[in-house]
């Protein structure tokens, strides 16, 4: 939990998902800017692809789709997992959410309605998720690309590590730390 900073950082470049100041507004806001994208883009917001989204908005963990597919069917959703694929599609390739890779699961997105390159941030003790932005076109990757004239239409950024809260207690249980993976320098 940061304190103190009167300075609202700049929604656009603040990572969301360690911590947040009301969880509540999380899920209206997000619901909101769904709908209102959804309507301007002449997408129908469908009631399963709405619950999706607001399970999804719920944690700020990324789920896996049987997870997914269990709560919809504890909301009477039914039990189908296509309904949950179907709906979890829709939502990524909307940019309304985006799939985790590295853990095979989904997250809401931070910035709906926004054009952007998503890096996630994953806890690799408690599997919580912040996205941040990244650039790739402005770095070493976009300028091989150019270099080489290939077109970036999608990167994947995910960095594991550890976050604010499970930090203190990685640090009190001081194991061996040899353990960096060093990919991109420079
Ligand atoms: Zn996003
Ligand atoms: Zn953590």
């Amino acid at each position: 939990m940061t304190s103190g900073s009167p300075m609202k950082l700049d929604a656009v470049t603040k990572p969301v998902g360690f911590a947040c100041d009301d969880h509540a507004s999380c899920v209206v806001d997000g619901l909101s800017a769904a709908e209102a994208r959804c309507a301007s883009n002449g997408l129908r917001f469908t009631p399963v692809r709405r619950k999706v989204l607001e399970i999804l908005l719920q944690e700020h963990r990324a789920l896996g789709a049987y997870v997914i597919l269990d709560r919809l069917r504890d909301e009477g959703f039914g039990s189908q997992p296509p309904v949950a694929y179907r709906a979890l599609d829709f939502l990524v390739r909307n940019g309304l959410a985006h799939k985790i890779e590295r853990l095979n699961a989904f997250i809401a997105c931070a910035h709906p309605g926004e054009n952007h390159a998503p890096a996630f941030m994953i806890c690799r003790l408690c599997d919580s998720v912040a996205e941040a932005q990244s650039a790739p076109a402005q770095g070493a990757l976009g300028a091989a690309a150019r270099a080489t004239g290939f077109k970036i239409e999608r990167t994947v950024v995910e960095a594991e590590g550890v976050c604010p809260s499970c930090s203190d207690t990685a640090a009190s249980e001081t194991t061996d730390s040899g353990s960096a993976t060093s990919e991109a320098r420079g």
